[in-house]
């Protein structure tokens, strides 16, 4: 969970709802380039110095880093100020402004380059530990490339660990207990296995057909991924948000997942557990070739019981790889898959998985039955310039009492974007 420290988007959430944060590791990472080793430190000073003497300390690689260091700093504070894309309104600029500063304007031509453009400004685009390490971290966390991923995003993406990330105690179990208990106390109210079917307009009142029965309400905040919801959306908002589903739809991908419960003395050989491993430069990104894994900390104990970790290892995929095969072939593909995730980890823990008592995989197939997006895709839309900020799809769309959030609106994907959407949608609700 990225930025959930005092004055962060996490923590003002939190203080917003009257909730102290949650319990859980700060965390700080190790990325593997096939070639050398990089800690992602959390403080900026120890992080700046391992940079420069793992990638590079050229002048160039200096000026690459001024220029990430300023972007970020600016556009991490304007989000933390409620800045708010696309601009749709004379507010919406005025918060705009004000967020980001009138000195720090100029930064904004940065919204429509990519990385790969500021890299080769800096005569950087073939430096390989630099732009195979960048490329990881930004299909990590704007689901993109450096050819596409718009640089502010990018560079917001890269730089997460300086905004506090942290693995709450439970995992994301951990976390949604420890959210929907206040909740309830707050006198909220979770349906539970409701499947939407559909929305429907009943004069002043919206009316939600749900697989166990059917509710009104005035107002909606829908956070279904946009994609899944034609056949549940009336034809009003349907009209609405159909350009935005044309558009992305060639910009989806998917993830595959390996969970594990094991025993402790297969990963206490290493002082971190969190890695994020390039296999190979030259090979596409995905399937392995940039893979995370997420241990839990010693003494969580609601995530594994005492002596035991629960391990995840995650990638993306395409999901056309995943599309038309039979169950038998699909099984034997998703075992496949998921002892070469394994092996990859392998590097970082030798033994990782020899006495494994929990073993599962997901894959797109796995997120298309529990969380109903199509084709099993994941994270949002892959970030582009054509698809994101000033082009990404609003929270209000023009439907009154009704507005969207989740990874498919602005900011994108993740638990810190997920927040701001949501921010802006219940803000809009309120007003
Ligand atoms: C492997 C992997 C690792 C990730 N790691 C991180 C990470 O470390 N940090 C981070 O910040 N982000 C991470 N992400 C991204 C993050 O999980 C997503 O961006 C986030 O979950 C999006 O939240 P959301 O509420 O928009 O959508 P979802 O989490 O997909 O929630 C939408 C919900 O709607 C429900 N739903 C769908 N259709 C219906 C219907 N008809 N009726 C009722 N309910 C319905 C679904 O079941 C689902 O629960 C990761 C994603 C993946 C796949």
């Amino acid at each position: 969970m990225v930025d959930f420290v005092k004055n962060g988007v996490g923590g003002n959430f939190f203080k917003d709802i009257g909730l102290e944060l949650p319990k859980g590791e700060y965390i700080e990472y190790v990325a593997w380039l096939p070639d050398r080793q990089i800690i992602l430190y959390r403080d900026v000073e120890k992080w700046k110095k391992e940079r420069l003497e793992k990638l590079g300390s050229t002048n160039k690689h200096k000026a690459f880093w001024n220029l990430m260091d300023k972007v970020t700093n600016v556009f991490w504070n304007a989000s933390r100020n409620n800045l708010k894309l696309p601009i749709q309104s004379p507010r919406d600029l005025y918060t705009a402004l004000k967020s980001i500063g009138i000195q720090n304007l100029y930064l904004i031509k940065y919204l429509n380059v990519t990385m790969l453009d500021v890299l080769k400004k800096f005569d950087l685009e073939h430096d390989k530990p630099l732009a195979g390490f960048i490329s990881m971290l930004i299909e990590d966390t704007v689901h993109s490339t450096i050819d596409k991923a718009p640089f502010i995003n990018a560079a917001l993406g890269t730089t997460i660990r300086g905004a506090g990330l942290m693995r709450a105690e439970g995992g994301m179990k951990g976390f949604w207990t420890f959210v929907s208990s206040h909740y309830f106390e707050m006198g909220g109210t979770i349906k539970k296995g409701h499947k939407v079917l559909a929305l429907k307009q009943e004069k002043e009142n919206w009316l939600v057909e749900t697989s166990k029965g059917n509710f009104k309400s005035k107002k909606i905040i829908s956070s279904l991924p946009i994609d899944a919801t034609d056949n549940i959306f009336p034809t009003s908002i349907n009209t609405k948000i159909e350009k935005y589903r044309i558009k992305n739809e060639k910009d989806r991908g998917g993830a595959i997942v390996v969970f594990l419960g094991i025993p402790e003395s297969e990963v206490s050989d290493q002082l971190y557990c969190h890695h994020q491993i390039l296999k190979e430069y030259e090979k596409k990104l995905g399937n392995g070739n940039n893979m995370f894994i997420s241990i839990s900390a010693k003494d969580d104990i609601a995530s594994a019981p005492i002596g035991f970790r629960s391990v995840m290892l995650s990638t993306h995929c395409e999901l056309y790889e995943w599309q038309n095969v039979t169950e038998e072939e699909y099984q034997i593909k998703k075992k496949k898959i998921g002892d070469e995730l394994i092996k990859i980890a392998r590097r970082v823990y030798p033994k990782l998985g020899e006495n494994a008592v929990v073993y599962e995989i997901g894959t797109p197939m796995t997120y298309k039955k529990f969380t109903n997006r199509n084709y099993g895709s994941v994270g949002g839309f892959k970030q582009t310039l054509e698809n994101s900020n000033f082009n990404a799809i609003p929270q209000n769309i023009g439907i009154e009492n009704f507005w969207l959030t989740g990874d498919t609106t602005w900011p994108g994907l993740g638990t810190v974007a997920g927040l701001i959407s949501g921010r802006i949608a219940s803000e809009y609700a309120e007003r």
